[in-house]
């Protein structure tokens, strides 16, 4: 059997996350594979690749990457202009790809299928160290092979796994049946499916940045396009969440998504459908037509955006040994810091190899992955995810254990849900930043000054799910 530390490091996914992945390994030396299912590098960011960031440059690229990228006569883009999907590709990602250190490493057309270790499945312990990392990669032909690896960052996002229609997060009954007039995720319907959507009955369902895109773009095609009807279908019962902080977000873009959203609601130009459960879709002579769980029914519609989230494949790993967090889908450790029903500050505590690790030793979900079912997951987070664990695996502590960074806030962690939205504590700062005792910030000093805490519970997650700070039902 290979000894696991003569093997390469194996990197799933040529998105930013994955790619940087690449770069901190080879500025440490290490040997390292990537493979990415795609034709081409960055395939999910190229499906959005429509979509403007809310991010501008300085907060988009990698301090590895960057330096591999320099050393080519790279020339960066301006710190503060925001880059579409499309943009960040042909400006950063492939020129990254195609340099002589990274294009040696990244095979595309190649989709990991299955990661385990060598010759035994996860119910095996001892001696299990010892076997490699098996990676089952599926080929553009199809065919398979198995290929060993001492460590796994496993950097594949999740964009090709959107959440269904049903409210429940499993598929509302008739969804299938549906499926030719549904999109997931953000279709392009001002420029490659314009037609698709001109002068159609328009339903999206979602309250996040993806559904704001979709019925923002959606409102500009029907400035010149009196037939188009717009009906947005939201879970909650409030927006305040979904419209964000505003003036108050620190990357003033994500801010004014929000901000557009709310005028757009405010327009009257939309049929807005607060508190729907969608739990069935019927397809009538008049279009499909989608019914809650409490009996109401909307439309019929032409077409169905579908935008309500995103969730890990876990079935590749199924014969690890994961420590995940129950509702999130993230690493155990990392849940409280970004679970949405807790903190929504868009900031996360500086986190690395620690924070990410599993029982399996040596296995690493990072990136958008990273977050699992999580929404607020920034590019920049994921940069130092895995320049901690290039560091780690390399066997320099002191770097892997110092994560350093620092996020822009929404702006709406704040008491401004707990008043909008009746939840039982108002905001206290953001998370704490070193105390993982501590709810929140305000609750972090004043624990460090002496007192008890700010008031709001430090209990574990399930319990402090509705008395924390930032707390959001
Ligand atoms: C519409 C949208 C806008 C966003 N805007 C911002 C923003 O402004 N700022 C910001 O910081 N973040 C933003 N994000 C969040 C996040 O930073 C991006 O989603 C980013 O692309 C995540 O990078 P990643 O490398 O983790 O994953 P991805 O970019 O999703 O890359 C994953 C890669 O893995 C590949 N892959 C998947 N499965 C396999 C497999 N089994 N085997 C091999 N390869 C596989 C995919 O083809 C893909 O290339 C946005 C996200 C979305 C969806």
């Amino acid at each position: 059997m290979s000894t696991p530390s003569d093997l390469p490091v194996a990197v799933i996914g040529g998105g930013p996350v994955g790619l940087a992945a690449a770069a901190h390994l080879i500025a440490r030396g290490l040997p390292v594979r990537l493979y990415e299912s795609g034709a081409s590098i960055a395939s999910n960011i190229r499906a959005w690749g429509h979509v403007r960031l809310f991010s501008p440059w300085e907060f988009n690229t990698d301090a590895a990457a960057t330096a591999i990228l320099r050393d080519h006569g790279w020339q960066a883009p301006p710190d503060d202009v925001l880059p579409t999907g499309d943009d960040l590709v042909a400006a950063y990602l492939e020129p990254l790809s195609q340099t002589p250190e990274m294009s040696q490493v990244i095979e595309t057309g190649a989709k990991v299928r299955h990661v385990s270790r060598q010759g035994i499945d996860k119910v095996v312990t001892r001696g299990r160290g010892d076997h490699p990392f098996a990676l089952t990669i599926e080929g553009r032909n199809g065919g398979g092979r198995v290929d060993l690896a001492r460590a796994v960052i496993d950097a594949s996002g999740t964009w090709q796994n959107p959440s269904p229609l049903g409210a429940a997060g499993t598929p509302a009954i008739g969804e299938a049946a549906s499926r030719h007039r549904i999109a997931y995720g953000i279709p392009d319907v001002l420029r490659a499916e314009r037609a698709t959507y001109a002068g159609k009955r328009v339903l999206v369902i979602g309250g996040g940045h993806s559904a704001a895109n979709a019925l923002l773009d959606l409102a500009r095609l029907a400035e010149n396009d009196a037939g188009l009807k717009m009906t947005w279908a939201v879970r909650s019962a409030n927006l305040t969440r979904v419209f964000g902080g505003g003036a108050d977000d620190q990357l003033a873009a994500r801010g004014q998504l929000g901000t557009d959203l709310k005028h757009l609601v405010e327009s009257g130009r939309l049929n807005l459908v607060l508190g729907f459960s969608a739990a069935r879709v019927d397809e009538t002579s008049a279009g499909a037509t989608v019914t809650a769980n409490d009996g109401q029914t909307i439309g019929p519609f032409d077409r169905i955006i579908v935008a309500t989230g995103l969730r890990p494949d876990l079935d590749m790993t199924r014969e690890l040994r994961l420590d995940l967090d129950p509702w999130l889908e993230c690493p155990r450790a990392l849940g409280p810091l970004i679970d949405p029903n807790l903190h929504s500050c868009g900031s996360v505590r500086p986190h690395g190899h620690k924070v990410l690790a599993h029982i399996e030793p040596d296995y690493f979900a990072v990136g958008i992955k990273s977050y699992g079912r999580a929404p607020t997951f920034l590019m920049a987070t994921g940069y130092e995810q895995v320049r901690s664990i290039a560091a780690h695996l390399a066997g320099d502590h002191a770097a892997a254990d110092e994560v350093r960074l620092i996020l822009p806030e929404t702006g709406v962690c704040s008491t401004s849900f707990a008043d909008a939205e009746k939840a039982d504590a108002g905001c206290c700062g953001g998370p704490a930043v070193s105390d993982t005792a501590a709810c929140c910030a305000e609750d972090e000093a004043a624990k460090a000054s002496g007192a008890s805490g700010c008031g709001c519970s430090s209990a574990p997650k399930v319990e402090a799910a509705k008395a924390s700070c930032c707390a959001a039902a």
